[in-house]
């Protein structure tokens, strides 16, 4: 399953800095998946990707894809943004969603959200020059 894609006209004002570990991360990213490491020794899902497991601290992890399904579990708007994010359309509306695989991930939503833990779902943010992610409201 794919996530479904918004086109944004216009550059990202931050491109996210690939590393080895996450390169993984942005080539599905750009496929329309997300994913998430996921410990092989205790089974445990962490985001953002990570070389070893923060619950048991073992190295054996690998790569998860998730539904991009969950609900909200905390939202606020960032009305005066840090220079770094001058560019962004202000407010900046951001939050944390807990995936329904058991994982909370911090990131922009996209549009309103009309409360707490209402159903969310996981976007790729086409960009000229790339994708980003966010979530989304369920119901609109
Ligand atoms: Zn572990």
């Amino acid at each position: 399953m794919s996530l479904p894609v918004i086109p944004i006209d216009r550059k990202r004002v931050v491109a996210p800095r690939i590393t080895r570990l996450t390169q993984p991360f942005w080539n599905a990213l750009a496929e329309g998946q997300f994913r998430v490491t996921q410990c092989h020794s205790c089974g445990k899902l962490s985001f953002p990707p990570r070389a070893f497991c923060r619950h048991c601290w073992s190295r054996d992890t690998g790569w998860l894809t998730v539904s991009g399904k969950g609900r909200l579990y905390s939202q606020t708007r960032i009305h005066a943004l840090p220079e770094l994010f001058a560019g962004e359309p202000a407010p900046l509306h951001v939050g944390i969603v807990d995936l329904e695989e058991g994982v909370r991930v911090a990131l922009p939503i996209h549009g309103d959200a009309p409360g707490l833990d209402v159903p969310m779902e996981l976007v790729v943010l086409q960009f000229h020059d790339g994708p980003l992610f966010a979530a989304r409201s369920v119901a609109g």
